[in-house]
């Protein structure tokens, strides 16, 4: 009987959560026995190759890259997870909310105490880069999310007791203690 299938991503993330997926530490052989990965940063496939049964998603929409990608998950997986407070409400990145976009690419690119090398002045807009959206958006804002794991990054076991239940179609029953939201 073939597998069900699990895809992966990092949007505007900072691959916390994916480290936080590898934190299942010796259950990732009882994962591997479980389900197929398709495409994902954990092998390296760059391209969905079929249709998913999940994707988890790490990172909000901070670029069109990014929504290109969140819209493609959409597409091709069954059920959708935000996976972690960037996911879920864009996270530390949208600390940049509150300043026009403008303003972060002067001070990142020109103006930034830390900027030496930049003698020409330039502000990167080479067409092979994603445009920078306006603000960082949550993922459910972009496209429909399904189940959202708390968490920055989320614990290990919420992530492995979620996706046991999702995958063997079972209830999520989650203790107390593996929800948390820092
Ligand atoms: S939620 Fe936290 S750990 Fe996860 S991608 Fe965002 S900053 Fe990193």
């Amino acid at each position: 009987m073939s597998k069900p299938v699990l895809a992966t991503t990092s949007l505007a993330g900072c691959f916390g959560c994916h480290m936080s997926i590898l934190d299942i530490d010796e259950r990732i052989l009882d994962l591997i026995e479980l389900v197929e990965f398709n495409k994902s940063p954990v092998d390296d496939i760059k391209t969905f190759t079929k249709q998913c049964d999940i994707g988890l998603i790490e990172g909000g929409c901070c670029n069109s890259e990014n929504v290109h990608v969140l819209k493609d998950f959409r597409k091709h997986c069954k059920i959708l997870v935000s996976v972690g407070e960037c996911a879920i409400m864009g996270g530390l990145p949208a600390m940049r909310n509150g300043i026009p976009i403008k303003e972060c690419l002067r001070e990142a690119y020109l103006t930034g105490p830390s900027v030496t090398a930049n003698t020409e002045h330039i502000i990167p807009n080479d067409p092979e880069l994603p445009m920078m959206l306006d603000k960082v958006y949550p993922c459910q804002e972009i496209v429909k999310i399904d189940y959202y794991l708390p968490g920055c990054p989320p614990r290990a076991d919420l992530i492995w007791e979620t996706l046991v239940a999702l995958l063997r179609g079972t209830e999520i029953n989650l203790p107390y203690e593996v929800i948390k939201f820092d």
